[in-house]
């Protein structure tokens, strides 16, 4: 299990600090090595796929009105991005024709608005008209009843389709020459290959790298979680 070089640290005195460092550079190389092309015989680097179904954020507010005062929110499982949980409560969202989608799952943790991600397919079912947009981005968000098991809240604006978008700490950012707020192109191969366009980047160093599509455009490719896209470029 161990290789030499890791059994040459065995032999030093080591600090704890020390040995965090030495993990976090291990993981940190295994990381990159998949985003290298030379290492993939890909043309284009590689980056980690996760496909995001209709969601809900809400504020701790809101949660409460829906499941009760003495309701805690509670986490189900963690996501891959540090600190993001998928909850063990859902909701059902009703449109204005009265059709609704059951079982639609509350991420956490809570935040300071309420924002109800579908994908377009959900839209049209659901008789609404969502613009496509960053996340929290709500000025023109598409109303939605959300109805919970204690009440029901209707939100004049809360419903979005999401801006395809890459997850990105600042120093992969900086590798691949891209900032916050820039838009890039990814490929996605096999049967369906497809190039998708208009992908903005938003950088917090907290993050892991990944790149966020819904499930439209994930079958559009027919592509499944734990995959990944190839990185072509800046647009
Ligand atoms: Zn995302």
């Amino acid at each position: 299990m161990f290789n030499n070089q890791s059994k040459n640290y065995l032999n030093q005195e080591l600090s704890e600090q020390d040995l965090i460092n030495i993990i976090t550079e291990e993981v940190e190389n295994i990381l990159n090595k998949d985003l290298q092309p030379e290492n993939t015989g890909l043309q284009f680097p590689k980056i980690p796929l996760g496909i995001s179904n209709r969601h809900i954020h809400l504020t701790a507010g809101t949660f409460h009105t829906l499941f009760g005062e003495q309701t805690e929110f509670e986490s189900l499982r963690p996501l891959y991005q540090p600190g993001e949980f998928a909850s063990k409560h859902t909701l059902t969202i009703v449109g204005p024709k009265l059709r609704s989608i059951p079982n639609v799952r509350i991420l956490g943790p809570l935040r300071n608005y309420d924002q109800v991600e579908v994908s377009l397919t959900d839209a049209i079912f659901l008789g609404i008209n969502p613009p496509v947009v960053n996340s929290g981005s709500l000025d023109n968000a598409a109303p939605l009843t959300l109805a919970g098991p204690n009440s029901s809240v209707y939100l004049d604006k809360c419903a979005i389709v999401a801006s395809r978008h890459i997850h990105m700490t600042n120093k992969d950012a900086e590798r691949f020459g891209l900032k916050n707020g820039d838009y890039c192109k990814v490929r996605i191969g096999g049967e369906k290959s497809t190039i998708f366009e208009n992908v903005l980047i938003r950088t917090n160093d907290s993050w892991k790298t990944q790149i966020h599509l819904d499930t439209d455009d994930a079958n559009a490719a027919n592509v499944r979680s734990e995959s990944y896209v190839e990185f072509i470029g800046k647009m």
